[in-house]
């Protein structure tokens, strides 16, 4: 089923309501997309000439799909596929490929299922508590469908330039004015006078932040993090080794002066992956900070504060459940840092896809919506839903482990949510659970004998006493998960 809504999405847009917005949108497009232009054009126009057509083509363009058979082909193909019933435990997409003798296109069974149509549950299924990859989400958006599909015809902005005669532009103004009026909403974070780089997810711009940052540097810089950190963190510094920047483990928090003499780079993340804590680096560091807020969003914690650090970084996979589709962006304060950020984007994948962009455009603008039109209830938003998901899984698993001796789960504190207007109790993306005997030095091990597959604590720079397990996955593997624990808690 589409609606006309739908379609919306496509059009041009008025300008925002907010006139901060506008001028925000009108910052981005003239200085910083100016200095860029300043920075790499030699690049660029050695790139542009060496793809420019010779001579000018002068026939009149192809007429317009004049009728709508295209669209309703088009329409039809993906009604077909999501029509199709895989007993809740699958999906069938337009571009499945598993075909069966009559022709029809098969299931793709969700984990623990399988079957023609997923509706077999395979015995003893281990429960894979390992990725934090947001599924939740998809029941969201199968709820939903008029307000996350959105149509991409053949020759939708193909080129690598968003616009003609936008020869340095690789972002959606759109989605760039989604994104600030999203944070507005929800009260998260400052992006008045900020600049907005894309990426191809936050992945791509914690080591744009870092590259960008060490140029600005006259000295090799020192990258840190207080584990228990995202393991990213550490794993990309040490694979993109470069000579402007190194790993250089915790910071050393005592010291007043800056580790092995050279800047420090310190990289957090807020609420922090995996303990769920808000952390924020003392005011008299040496270094200076990137903010990852990959989880500062009211279905994952209370909203406290708008946020406002020189370098911030947000993600629309923990937001909306498409880490799939690659976006994430960085909110700077430093023209010269977004500038910087932009020629790494540029050098290392040319910006960032524009079906990826339009598609985030229409899901972000959902959201807003979902929350600003008054025909809509607020607790259709998703926020409302993922927090319930996540309070009811947190409730869970705090009931099984207050039954063990053996083991402890993190406590993350009940504050009052600006968003919400009330108290949010915990709803954590992970739980970080701790082996308490002396014997279980390995707790991932512990969990693997119990069926469960998590994440061991050396991936966050910490002791393997810790495992961490993921809460953002589908319900069924959730249920899995706590049914496991259960068995495991109750030897013992
Ligand atoms: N930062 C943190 C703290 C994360 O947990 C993740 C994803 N697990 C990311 C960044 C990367 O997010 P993405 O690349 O999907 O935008």
């Amino acid at each position: 089923m589409v609606h006309s809504e739908v379609y919306e999405g496509l059009l041009p847009q008025p300008p925002s309501a907010s006139p901060q917005a506008r001028d925000e949108d009108r910052g981005w497009g003239s200085s910083l997309k100016t200095c860029a232009l300043c920075v790499s054009v030699l690049f660029n126009l050695a790139f542009w000439y060496s793809s420019a057509p010779q001579q000018v083509a002068l026939a009149p363009p192809a007429p317009a799909a004049a009728e709508s058979s295209w669209l309703s082909a088009a329409v039809q193909a993906a009604e077909t596929a999501a029509m199709r019933s895989c007993s809740g435990h699958g999906d069938v997409f337009i571009d499945t490929v598993l075909v069966g003798s009559d022709g029809a296109q098969i299931c793709e069974c969700h984990e623990c299922f399988t079957g023609p149509d997923c509706a077999v549950p395979i015995p003893d299924c281990a429960a894979d508590a390992d990725s934090g990859d947001p599924q939740l989400f998809e029941d969201y958006w199968r709820r939903h469908p008029e307000m996350g599909t959105v149509v991409t015809p053949g020759w939708y902005r193909i080129g690598y330039q968003f616009r003609d005669g936008q020869m340095f532009n690789f972002f959606n103004n759109a989605l760039e004015a989604a994104i600030r009026e999203l944070h507005a909403l929800t009260g998260n974070a400052v992006t008045e006078g900020r600049y907005i780089v894309l990426g191809t997810g936050s992945m791509q711009l914690i080591n744009a932040a870092v590259h960008s940052l060490a140029l600005q540097q006259p000295n090799i810089s020192n990258v840190v993090a207080l584990a228990p950190y995202y393991g990213a963190y550490e794993l990309q510094t040490k694979w993109f080794n470069t000579a402007n920047y190194r790993w250089a483990g915790e910071p050393e928090r005592s010291s007043s002066t800056s580790l092995n003499g050279g800047p420090v780079i310190e990289l957090i993340a807020s609420p922090n992956n995996p303990t769920a804590t808000i952390q924020e680096v003392p005011s008299n560091t040496s270094g200076v900070v990137v903010y990852d807020h990959a989880y500062y969003w009211p279905h994952l914690t209370a909203i406290t504060k708008a946020v406002d650090y020189d370098i911030m970084l947000f993600t629309l996979s923990k937001i909306t459940g498409h880490a799939g589709t690659r976006i994430g962006w960085a909110i700077v304060k430093d023209l010269d840092l977004s500038v910087k950020m932009m020629n790494y984007l540029f050098i290392n994948t040319l910006g960032v896809s524009h079906d990826s962009q339009l598609r985030a455009t229409q899901l972000l603008r959902s959201v807003v919506k979902s929350y600003t039109r008054p025909t809509m209830s607020p607790e259709k938003g998703i926020f409302h839903y993922g927090h319930e998901v996540l309070l009811a899984r947190w409730a869970r698993l705090e009931a099984i482990f207050s039954k063990s001796s053996r083991f402890s789960l993190q406590h993350i504190e009940t504050q009052h949510c600006s968003f919400f207007g009330k108290k949010s109790a915990p709803s954590p993306g992970y739980a970080w659970v701790y082996c308490e005997r002396d014997e279980d030095m390995d707790c991932s091990e512990v969990m693997l004998r119990a069926n469960i597959t998590g994440r061991a604590g050396m991936f966050f720079g910490s002791s393997n006493r810790y495992v961490r397990l993921t809460l953002l996955r589908r319900q069924t593997n959730f249920e899995n998960l706590a049914a496991h624990l259960s068995v495991l808690v109750s030897q013992g």
